[in-house]
């Protein structure tokens, strides 16, 4: 009886069984711009473009300082150490300036000074870049923090979020309208970088990734150009952002499909002791091929901390009639003795937020991932074989499939559309002394299983090993439009493509 109230304490937050030590590492956004700029009195050293070391004149910078709405940070700001942090703990990096913007001239403007000086560039969104790409020594951080505001226009059932958002803003603004859009798993992440690589979340076999569902956006280009992009304007570029990442300018706006949707869904986990992984995987990989469009059903493993025993898990969500879906998970819940079946009826929030505090901001954080085309039993004996039962470290999957497949190849530039699964290795941890161990063994343990994958998804990913060819048949033409929109390669801080 006490093991099972642990457990079910312990998933209740489901995930939080994944990350069981980064609770306290939560932080707030910040809320107001609270600090005027303080003029530069000397110039200032930075790195340029290509990694040279440069000297910023101080009246162009306090130039800058003064055209900003926003606030110019520089070393000694009272708010340059709380800025320049992003979600993953290994970056420790000191931006020569952080242009923390509050509106679209804003980016315009730190744009246009980053180009002209030839300054390095990175550009934070909600700053979840696993590999930290949101952050640079020496160069300028182009913050979107402030611009988090979403607006929506329920006519017309489109959202329409500044470029600093995070998907907790997003949720919160649509769901009261009993609207939604694809989301993903944890409510701190940036709408930027999630949507701009692809965007999974619970409802992508229904609605589509992020980029599916994006029908147009404000951009400002390496020319300083604000520009508005959809199918009808600019579809070289709009294409280009639709899976291309952060290479081709700074989003402003996102305006987002919505769809009219009952917040009140069959969700939650179901975990059992990891010595019935073999009964509970070989049943997922016969079983999940058939599933309807509003199930989302995702396999974990993972180590609880203090001897507390390791488990396989599903995370389960049904977006649609719960009669219908009782019927359809039925057979799931029926496999084997799970130590906690949490399927209930919650609000949709619940299942958007409760990973927040696990996936807390500081912690130290490394992930490779691969796609799979079908969940087989040869890959669930491979996970259950390479398993490492540590409490740091985790195996999951993003489900796909439904309508994230039924998209053309090159319709986007979103490059993996046949894929099922997205399957993860990976962890966290607070002390850097475990930072080798961690990232050699997460690295060892995704090695065996990346023969079962074709590509990666790259928002999801520490190391850039594989980056060639990853986007397959879409690399000549983001080339190509890298070439038109980017030809210097001011954004180069992501998933790089070499302009044409
Ligand atoms: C805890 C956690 C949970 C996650 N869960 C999911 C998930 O459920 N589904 C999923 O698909 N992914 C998920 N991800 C991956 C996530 O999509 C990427 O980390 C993404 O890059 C985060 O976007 P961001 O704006 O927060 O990142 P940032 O670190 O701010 O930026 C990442 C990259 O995007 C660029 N960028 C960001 N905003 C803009 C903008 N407005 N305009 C131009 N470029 C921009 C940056 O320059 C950088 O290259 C998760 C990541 C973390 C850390």
């Amino acid at each position: 009886m006490r093991r099972r109230q642990f457990c079910r304490n312990t998933f209740a937050a489901s995930f939080a069984a994944a990350f069981p030590l980064l609770t306290a590492c939560e932080r707030s956004q910040p809320e107001t711009i609270a600090e005027a700029t303080a003029p530069a009195d000397t110039g200032i050293a930075a790195i340029s473009l290509d990694g040279a070391n440069i000297e910023l004149e101080k009246a162009a910078v306090n130039e800058l300082g003064a055209e900003l709405n926003g606030t110019l940070m520089l070393a000694g700001h009272p708010k340059y150490d709380e800025t320049r942090k992003i979600w993953n703990g290994m970056h420790d990096k000191r931006p020569a300036l952080i242009a923390q913007c509050a509106n679209p001239q804003d980016v315009q403007a730190a744009v246009t000074f980053a180009r002209q000086q030839e300054l390095l560039l990175a550009v934070r969104g909600g700053g979840h870049s696993w590999p930290g790409k949101s952050v640079c020594d020496g160069g300028m951080m182009l913050d979107l923090s402030q611009m988090y505001r979403v607006n929506v226009d329920t006519d017309a059932q489109i959202a329409h979020a500044q470029g600093g958002a995070w998907l907790n803003h997003l949720d919160s603004a649509t769901l009261p309208h009993g609207l939604v859009t694809t989301g993903g798993v944890v409510s701190h992440t940036g709408i930027g970088g999630f949507t701009l690589g692809g965007g999974f979340g619970r409802l992508n076999r229904k609605y589509g990734l992020a980029v599916d569902n994006l029908v147009s956006a404000q951009i400002v280009t390496a020319d300083g150009k604000l520009r508005t992009i959809s199918a009808e304007e600019e579809p070289d570029l709009f294409w280009a952002i639709r899976g291309g990442g952060g290479n081709f300018g700074v989003v402003t706006r996102f305006d987002y499909q919505l769809h009219p949707f009952n917040r009140e869904v069959l969700s939650g986990m179901i975990m059992w002791p990891v010595d019935q992984a073999s009964e509970v995987l070989h049943f997922y990989a016969d079983w999940h091929a058939g599933l309807s469009d509003e199930l989302y059903v995702g396999p974990i493993m993972v180590t609880l901390p203090d001897g507390g025993g390791s488990f396989v898990g599903m995370e389960v969500v049904y977006n649609g009639d719960p009669a219908v879906g009782e019927a359809e998970m039925a057979p799931l819940r029926a496999i084997g003795t799970p130590a906690d079946d949490g399927i209930k009826m919650q609000d949709y929030m619940v299942m958007q937020t409760q990973e927040d505090a696990s996936f807390g901001h500081g912690v130290r954080s490394y992930i490779k991932n691969g796609m799979v085309q079908s969940f087989t039993r040869e890959l669930a004996d491979a996970v259950i074989e390479t398993f490492v039962p540590d409490p740091r470290l985790a195996f999951f999957t993003h489900t796909a499939g439904g309508a994230t497949t039924r998209v053309g190849e090159l319709d986007t530039a979103f490059p993996h559309r046949n894929a099922e699964t997205m399957i993860m290795v990976g962890g966290g941890w607070i002390d850097p002394a475990d930072d080798e161990w961690a990232m050699s063994t997460a690295r060892a343990w995704f090695a065996e299983l990346q023969p079962f994958t074709g590509g990666y998804y790259d928002n999801i990913h520490y190391d850039r090993e594989q980056a060639a060819g990853n986007y397959g048949p879409a690399q000549p033409r983001l080339e190509q439009i890298k070439g038109v929109y980017d030809p210097g390669n001011l954004f180069r801080l992501n998933n790089n493509i070499i302009p044409a």
